[in-house]
């Protein structure tokens, strides 16, 4: 087998890639039928091109596509990856549907055109609770913290949780921006407790996997106790870039809720 440009194998099965930028992580499940389901690729030119090339060299080839949630940053797509049934949320796709310029806008900046045509397009609403596809068991849930509509996918039989924009090492709770009190948050959080609880592996949208998921959740939910109760927070996570604007937006939030 050729050497693999960027995916690294998590657990048999489950393969990941991480971008130069904000290290989202693009992800691959295989089917063990010769297929693969493309989790959020991301992000640059070369990167977009190292998926389909990787799996080339595993000998299997893509035969869908998932977005965790609306975001321009989980909704790329590379043209060698196929014209394949791509997946979202019923609600995502609604979103995509009344305004996709808005959503892939920010592409702009780091995409050709062609790639930026290919974001967010010809998005499938995902029926049901169970992903219809070939492999293993993939079970949706669905909550609204991060981002409206967004999606976390447990592969029960694998013991696998990828989580999108959810419990992140490199990221503090990032809420939407329709988020005015955390209330929505922490919600869409606690919705993952059970999940997270059974997962033996959690796999962020940014930032590295982790076999020990329930230390980001207890993370997540720590910083949104002391946000709301104390008005501060000692998460190391804070100094991280960009996140000192996030976490005083979060300071704001949190006021919101004791007044
Ligand atoms: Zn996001």
């Amino acid at each position: 087998m050729a050497d693999l440009l960027r995916l690294v194998e998590v657990v048999p099965g489950v393969w990941v890639a991480h971008s130069r930028r904000y290290l989202t992580t693009s992800t691959v499940l295989l089917d063990g039928q010769g297929g693969a389901l493309v989790i959020d690729p991301a992000w640059d030119p070369d990167e977009l091109a190292a998926i389909p090339a990787d799996l080339a060299a595993l000998g299997v080839r893509c035969v869908a596509g998932l977005s965790t949630h609306v975001h321009y940053d989980h909704v790329m797509w590379h043209p060698d990856l196929g014209e394949v049934p791509r997946w979202a949320t019923r609600g995502t796709v609604e979103m995509v549907d009344a305004d996709r310029d808005a959503v892939v806008a920010p592409l702009h900046r780091d995409l050709p055109d062609d790639l930026v045509d290919l974001a967010a397009r010809d998005l499938r609403p995902i029926d049901g609770e169970l992903l219809e596809w070939s492999g293993p068991t993939a079970v949706v849930h669905v909550h609204h913290a991060h981002a409206p509509h967004h999606l976390a996918l447990e592969l029960p039989d694998l013991g696998v949780v990828v989580a999108g924009d959810m419990l992140s090492d490199v990221e503090i709770p990032m809420p939407d921006g329709g988020d005015t009190d955390l209330v929505t948050y922490r919600a869409g959080l606690e919705s993952l407790r059970d999940v997270v609880g059974r997962s033996r592996l959690l796999v962020p949208g940014h930032g590295q996997v982790s076999h020990r998921p329930l230390e980001r959740y207890d993370a997540d939910a720590r910083y949104l106790d002391d946000v709301v109760r104390t008005g501060a927070s000692d998460d190391p996570r804070i100094a991280l870039d960009g996140m000192p604007e996030l976490h005083a937006a979060n300071l704001e939030r949190a006021r919101a809720t004791r007044v």
